[in-house]
C-alpha cells in the first residue's frame, strides 16, 4: 500500500514510518521539522519538509495514496495554556488543510492520532470511548476538535475516517524537550545521572503507559480494519500506573539510587487514566504484549540518548 505520514519525523511517526518500510509499503512523510528530525528514518522513506497547513503541497504528497495517518501536531500539554492559537492553527487547522486535500485529491483512508487526553477527569476507569470528553488543556481540546472536524467532514465527503485515542506513548527516540519533557523519558534521564526524580502532586495520580511498539502494531491495523469508518478507538496498555510507582519502577530498572522528591503544589492534569480496550481488542485485534518494565528496559536498551555521560 501507498501511505502519507503527518508528523513523520516525530517519535510516533518516524516508529510507523519505519515499520511499514520494513513490511513492504511504499510510504511518503511530511513533517516541518519544528520538533522532529529526519535522520531517524529509514532512508526508504520519501520524506518532504513542510507544514500540514500547506495544501499544494498535500495536494501533490496526496497522489495515489491509500492511506493517511495524520500525527503531525504540537503535543505539549504545559505549553499549549501559554499558546493556545499556535496550537489550535496546527493541530484543528492543518487537520482541516490534510482533510479538504485528500477530499480535492480523493484519498479514502484517514487515521487520525487523537489522545486520551481528551477525556481529562473520568469518574469510571478503565475510560471507555463512550464517556463524555472532559479536556482539561488546549492541547486535549484541539485534539477533540480535530476529531470532531475528521468525522464530521469525512462522513460527508466520503472520506473513511478512524481516530486513535492513543495514552501515554513512551519508548526510545520520543521527543525530549528542554522543559515539559514525557514523564517516563524524564525519569529515566534524571535516575541515569543520579539526579532528582520531581514527582509533580502527590504521586497518586495515574496514567496508562503504552510502549511505543504497541502502538505501532494498532495504527497498522487501523489502515485495513474493516467496519471501523467513523470510530474512535483507544490505544493504550490497560494497566494503570501511579507516578509514585512509576519512579520506584524506573529506580529499580536503571538501579540507580536517585532522590524523590515531590512538589505537591504543581498539578498535571486528570487524577487517573486508564484505557478500556475493548474495542480495540475487537476491532483492531490489538493486544498490549509489552509491560511496563519491559518496556523501560527495551527503552533503556535501545535509546542511545539514555546512555550514562
Ligand atoms: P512528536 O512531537 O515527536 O511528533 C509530532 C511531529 O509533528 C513532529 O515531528 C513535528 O515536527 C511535527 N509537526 C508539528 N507541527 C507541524 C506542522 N505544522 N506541519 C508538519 N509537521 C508538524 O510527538 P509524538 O509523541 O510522536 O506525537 C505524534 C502524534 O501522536 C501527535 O498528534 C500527538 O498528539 C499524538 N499523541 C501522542 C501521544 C504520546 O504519548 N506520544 C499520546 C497521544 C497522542
Amino acid at each position: 500500500m501507498r501511505f502519507l505520514i503527518t508528523g513523520a519525523a516525530g517519535f510516533l511517526g518516524s516508529s510507523l514510518a519505519n515499520r511499514l518500510v520494513r513490511e513492504g509499503h511504499e510510504v511518503r512523510g511530511l513533517d516541518d521539522l519544528s520538533t522532529g528530525d529526519p535522520a531517524v528514518l529509514s532512508p526508504e522513506v520519501h520524506f518532504t519538509r513542510g507544514d500540514v497547513n500547506d495544501r499544494p503541497k498535500l495536494w501533490t504528497l496526496l497522489q495515489e495514496v491509500d492511506c493517511v495517518y495524520h500525527l503531525a501536531a504540537r503535543v505539549l500539554v504545559p505549553e499549549s495554556l501559554l499558546y493556545p492559537r499556535e496550537y489550535n492553527q496546527t493541530n484543528v487547522g492543518g487537520t482541516v488543510s490534510l482533510m479538504e486535500a485528500m477530499r480535492d485529491v480523493g484519498v479514502r483512508r484517514v487515521v487520525f492520532i487523537s489522545s486520551g487526553a481528551v477525556y481529562g477527569d473520568q469518574q469510571q476507569q478503565p475510560v471507555r470511548e463512550d464517556a463524555l470528553p472532559n479536556p482539561r488543556s488546549p492541547y486535549a481540546v484541539s485534539k477533540l476538535a480535530a476529531e470532531y472536524y475528521v468525522k464530521t467532514i469525512g462522513g460527508l465527503w466520503g472520506i473513511e475516517t478512524l481516530c486513535l485515542r492513543v495514552f501515554n506513548a513512551y519508548g526510545p527516540g520520543q521527543h525530549f524537550p528542554p522543559v515539559h519533557a514525557p514523564v517516563v523519558l524524564s525519569f529515566l534521564r534524571q535516575a541515569l545521572n543520579n539526579g532528582t526524580l520531581v514527582v509533580h502532586g502527590d504521586g497518586q495520580q495515574t496514567r496508562d503507559h503504552v510502549y511505543v511498539d504497541d502502538v505501532v502494531n494498532a495504527m497498522l491495523a487501523a489502515s485495513t480494519a474493516p467496519e471501523v469508518n467513523q470510530l474512535t478507538i483507544n490505544v493504550g496498555s490497560g494497566r494503570e500506573t501511579s507516578v509514585r510507582d512509576l519512579a520506584k519502577l524506573v529506580i529499580s530498572v536503571t538501579g540507580a539510587n536517585p532522590e524523590v522528591v515531590y512538589n505537591p503544589r504543581s498539578d498535571r492534569g486528570s487524577s487517573r487514566l486508564c484505557a478500556d480496550l475493548t474495542l480495540a481488542a475487537d476491532k483492531l485485534n490489538y493486544k498490549p504484549s509489552i509491560g511496563l518494565e519491559t518496556g523501560l528496559r527495551l527503552t533503556l536498551e535501545r535509546d542511545t540518548r539514555l546512555r550514562v555521560r
